[in-house]
């Protein structure tokens, strides 16, 4: 059984609110009635530190980047100040999306795969933005006892940590909703009806406003409705079962296209490239990389004039995936071409070539590469990890330095500084930085962990490294110390 689908609607209890205006309202009076924001966060971190170590969650900086650029650009068109949201996505094949107290967004790969064009994807971010924006799960609380909504904050946890843990968690998780979660699960679906026509009205004005096309997200809810209809999907999509999606919601939808008050620009944006580009990389990264190779072959089969770079792109990187190093330099190459080559194509040909032991000509494609995309993650990743690989610990810790300087909320830039520290015998420096990681993963216990291993070094540490250990080792205690007594404030502890 799929456990997510009851999370996001457990989520959905959780944490999220309608309203009659097309621009969007002021509800911060409503929400503090039910959950403060330091509720929702001290909920939502609690939800994300598991979900960030499922092993569906997908930390690829490509994609990654690109639903978090996506959901961003819907956001700064909202009028109201809002809480911080940010955006995942999920390994799994299933058709879901989903929004969770405290402003996380995750979207499933089937998803986004099943969308035919950017709009359509961005149809339906703008509609879990809307969720959070009106606080729905919040206003949902304010007709429950407060009792209610810590179990089903303790129970979503439930949900995902069985995620991980084979049938078994599964069958567990199964029996505990059915006893203790059924009937609010139940109401949540049914609360969620006008919910959905909530999301829909302010999604559709984000979506309008950021530039997309409006009609993407009927086109995609009136598609997903036939198909399973028509039986075409593998059991309900989620989607359908969390967000309750009739004809006449979709009627609405088109009736607000057409009369409502933001005009539709004649021009409607077509879809990025950067659109194109991350969803052949979730395909190219998804599927048994034979697989992959043959979808992305047959798509190319009869395109020999044009060949569109995102589907040549897919299958370099499924041909690398599979091994095959010399296919898959044939098949990037001629991307490579040209002053304008895509970042994303010079760090797969870095790693193809590092693939083939030639580091010298990876070293060379990602120097010119990071002098003219400096800030491009996945390039600086693959740069330092094939300078450590390489023996070369002392350039990387000194790039990782200035790096951490100017980005110091990047978890993997203190994970790779923690590699080449250890392999530098720098024990101490190594668990300051694995401290740095877990602290901005969200796991301050971790974090915690990692400096008493740090403070207790004897070998390998001067004196100054070691008081700024202890010293952030007693910032951090306090920080963990006041996360659990909110946790337990809130019975999710
Ligand atoms: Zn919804």
């Amino acid at each position: 059984m799929n456990v997510r689908p009851l999370l996001i609607t457990l989520s959905l209890c959780i944490a999220a609110t309608p309203c009659g205006a097309q621009t969007l309202p002021d509800l911060g009076d409503i929400s503090a009635a039910t959950l403060s924001e330091q509720q929702e966060k001290t909920i939502g971190n609690r939800i994300m530190r598991e979900v960030r170590i499922d092993k569906d969650y997908i930390e690829d900086p490509e994609i990654f980047d690109y639903i978090n650029s996506l959901g961003q650009r819907l956001l700064a068109t909202a009028d109201t100040p809002h809480q911080d949201i940010d955006f995942f996505v999920v390994r799994d094949e299933t058709i879901n999306a989903f929004a969770m107290v405290g402003g996380h967004i995750g979207v499933h790969t089937g998803l986004i795969l099943l969308t035919q064009t950017e709009s359509e994807l961005a149809g339906v971010v703008a509609h879990e933005i809307g969720h959070v924006l009106q606080k729905h799960q919040a206003r949902f609380l304010a007709g429950q006892s407060k009792s209610s909504w810590t179990s089903l904050a303790a129970l979503a946890l439930a949900l995902i940590a069985s995620r991980s843990n084979s049938n078994q968690g599964a069958q567990v998780t199964e029996a505990a909703v059915a006893t203790a979660g059924a009937l609010q699960i139940q109401t949540a679906i049914d609360y969620t009806r006008e919910h959905e026509r909530e999301a829909d009205r302010v999604g559709l004005t984000l979506l309008q406003r950021a530039g997309f096309d409006p009609r993407g997200m009927a086109n995609f809810f009136d598609r997903m409705l036939k198909a399973n209809r028509l039986n075409e999907f593998k059991g309900a999509p989620s989607y359908l079962r969390t967000h309750p999606l009739t004809t006449e919601r979709i009627a609405d939808i088109q009736d607000r296209i057409e009369h409502g008050r933001e005009p539709i620009l004649s021009m409607m944006s077509s879809d990025s490239f950067e659109y194109r580009l991350a969803r052949a990389r979730v395909r190219a990264t998804s599927d048994v990389p034979s697989e992959a190779i043959k979808y992305f072959r047959a798509q190319l089969e009869d395109k020999t004039i044009v060949r569109p770079r995102e589907e040549v792109y897919g299958l370099a990187v499924s041909l690398q995936r599979a091994r095959e190093f010399d296919a898959a330099w044939n098949t990037l190459e001629p991307l490579l071409k040209g002053p304008n080559a895509h970042p994303a194509f010079l760090v797969l040909a870095g790693r193809i070539k590092a693939d083939m032991r030639r580091d010298s000509e990876a070293f060379e494609i990602y120097r010119a590469a990071l002098s003219a995309h400096p800030g491009y993650r996945a390039l600086v990743y693959a740069y330092n990890e094939l300078l450590q690989q390489t023996g070369r610990t002392r350039e990387s810790l000194a790039d990782l330095e200035e790096r951490t300087r100017g980005n110091p909320d990047d978890a993997r830039l203190y994970e790779l500084k923690a590699r080449a520290m250890e392999a530098s015998g720098r024990s101490v420096g190594q668990h300051r930085a694995q401290a740095e990681a877990y602290f901005r993963r969200g796991n301050l216990a971790a974090a915690v962990d990692q400096l008493e291993i740090a403070t207790k070094q004897v070998r390998g540490s001067d004196f100054y490294e070691l008081s700024t250990a202890e010293s952030r080792l007693r910032e951090l205690r306090q920080q963990l110390e006041n996360e659990r007594a909110a946790e337990k404030a809130l019975k999710i502890s």
